[in-house]
């Protein structure tokens, strides 16, 4: 049975920015991701990424643009021998009401229906609280990153009810000691 792993993109893969990632120039991976997601891909691990991309709602960028910048993240990850197998992202705002957008599982729904995957022992790493949110809606599991937004996100779930779910999601400094954790002891 083949493994796999959901990443944001934005603030897990790469550094993200306040002003969005809007050009290939801005799109700049985050120290040892690229080797972590090698790495895992060397471990069996199939990995789809799923992100929010309002900008494309906001016309900060088009669809050509975000191709672009996509392009650029296959092309560095292959030059690491690693593999995305498809990038998932909602173009939509927070106003469109659309089911794509995180916290909401449309992407997640559509991954599972797509490569015929059961998301219960799926791993979603995420550095928004909303990424979080969406792993659980799904019913995959999930891992925080202190990347990106991720600091916050861990200050925000440390003043939520104890037996809130989000409590007790495992939480690591980056991708990559994500990565060295599952890959040694071959869970989260
Ligand atoms: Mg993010
Ligand atoms: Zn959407």
């Amino acid at each position: 049975m083949d493994k796999w792993l959901i990443l944001d993109r934005d603030g897990v893969i790469n550094y993200d920015s306040d002003q969005f990632i809007k050009s290939p120039e801005e799109w700049r991976p985050l120290p040892g991701s690229l080797e972590a997601i090698a790495a895992l891909n060397t471990a069996g691990y199939r990995i789809v990424v799923i992100s929010n991309q309002s900008g494309l709602a906001r016309g900060l960028f088009d669809l050509d643009t975000l191709e672009a910048i996509h392009q650029k993240l296959h092309s560095q990850l292959a030059k690491h021998g690693g593999q995305i197998e498809q990038i998932y992202f909602c173009p939509h705002g927070p106003d469109d009401h659309c089911t794509c957008r995180k916290p909401l599982p449309g992407l997640f729904s559509r991954f599972a229906e797509d490569f015929e995957v059961s998301l219960e022992h799926v791993y979603a790493v995420g550095d928004s609280v909303r990424d979080l949110q969406a792993a659980l809606c799904a019913g995959a599991c999930s891992a925080l990153v202190r990347t990106g937004k991720g600091e916050k996100s861990e200050q925000s779930l440390l003043v939520l009810p104890e037996n809130n779910p989000l409590r007790s999601i495992p939480i690591y400094n980056d991708l990559a000691s994500f990565a060295d954790h599952i890959l040694s002891r071959g869970t989260a």
